[in-house]
Order: C-alpha cells, then sequence, then structure tokens
C-alpha cells in the first residue's frame, strides 16, 4: 500500500504531541527570519514512556549546558517543547537565529531510525512549513550562507554550524521530508473540510 493510501486509511495524527515541556534558559529572545529546520541526535538512549524526554528537558534546563533546542522526538512518537518558536535556540552556532531545532533520542552511529520518531520529527517540519514558510525540501549551505531554505541535518552547516556530524549517514532525510509534505497537506485537507462545514451553519 502506498504511502498517501496508508495515511487515509489510518487517519493519522497530523500534529506533534508534547508529553514533556521545559523552559531552557539557553535561548535569546526574538528570532530572526526562518530559512532552516535542522535535523540533530542526542547521542543518548531512547527509553520507554516520557523518561527520556524529560531528561532531555532537565539538561537543556541547565544554564551550564549552554545548548538547546526548540523541541525533541522520541521512539515513542512523542516530543518534548523547550525553547518557544519565538525564541532562538543554541543548537547551530552560527545559524541558530535563521532555524528551527530538532533534537531526535539517538546516535550519529545508528543505521537505523525509529518509523514513529521520524513521524513525529515530520510533523514539526510539517508544522513550521505550515507557520513560517520553510520548505519542504533539502536545505543547502555553503561557506556559513543558505543558498536554498529547507531541511537541513547538523552536519550539513560545517564550521560555521559548530562542526558536528549528527544525526549521521543512516538518517533517513529524505524520507523524513516525504512524510512532512504528505502531513502538511492533510492539515491543509483537514482545515478545508473544517471551514466548509463552518460556511454550511
Ligand atoms: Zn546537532
Amino acid at each position: 500500500m502506498g504511502l498517501r493510501r496508508q495515511l487515509h486509511k489510518h487517519r493519522p495524527r497530523v500534529k506533534p504531541h508534547v508529553a514533556a515541556r521545559g523552559r531552557s534558559p539557553n535561548r535569546y529572545e526574538g528570532h530572526g527570519s526562518y530559512l532552516l529546520a535542522v535535523l540533530h541526535s542526542t547521542e543518548g538512549w531512547n527509553y520507554d514512556g516520557t523518561a527520556d524526554l524529560r531528561g532531555i528537558v532537565s539538561f537543556f534546563g541547565r544554564s551550564s549546558t549552554e545548548a538547546s533546542s526548540q523541541v525533541c522526538t522520541d521512539d515513542d512518537g512523542l516530543s518534548a517543547r523547550t525553547v518557544s518558536d519565538d525564541d532562538t535556540a543554541w543548537h547551530c552556532a552560527g545559524f541558530n537565529d535563521v532555524s528551527l531545532g530538532i533534537e531526535q533520542i539517538g546516535f550519529t552511529k545508528q543505521r537505523r531510525w525509529s518509523r514513529k520518531e521520524m513521524k513525529e520529527t515530520a510533523r514539526w517540519l510539517a508544522q513550521w512549513s505550515h507557520e513560517y514558510g520553510i520548505p519542504l525540501r533539502r536545505g543547502i549551505v555553503r561557506g556559513g550562507t543558505v543558498v536554498q531554505s529547507g531541511v537541513v541535518t547538523h552536519k550539513q552547516l560545517g564550521v560555521a554550524g559548530g562542526g558536528h556530524t549528527d544525526p549521521g549517514s543512516g538518517y533517513p532525510v529524505r524520507r523524513v521530508i516525504r512524510w512532512a509534505k504528505l502531513y502538511r497537506a492533510l492539515r491543509y485537507r483537514q482545515r478545508r473540510r473544517h471551514d466548509n462545514h463552518r460556511g454550511r451553519r
């Protein structure tokens, strides 16, 4: 069965589910014009339930960590929120103020990523595309400059982004972007249906 038909059959959840919430002090108020969504891995283990997400909330909650991201996803298909989309998180050095950051519980070295976690990440990409116009395509960055807006890995940002290598070569970027496009399409459709109903009253 194709992805699109699968999505229709199971009436999927299209919005991310925030199951753990904190407010990281590692942020600047406000932000620039969002051009990128940046994919990261936490370099930590997934645990059943929200223990992993609560761990991230507490890690980013300490000012000594000197890092943060807007959200984090796990392989239960749940999320943590640690910095508001209205503020700048500290996740990719020179690109912080033009990007939104997604941490994902897992390791750069891992070869497989769980479907639930990838779908939850895709829901954030769909939401941010909807709200901020970040295109659902691979972003391109060269020499510290955004050449094409879109979705990037932390590694793609190179030295200007802090010189990291996450989320690793086993990470399925294309598949996640494909899921995100479907979620975005479903969100539009659900909203349109809602508006139609309202119009008839
Ligand atoms: Zn990273």
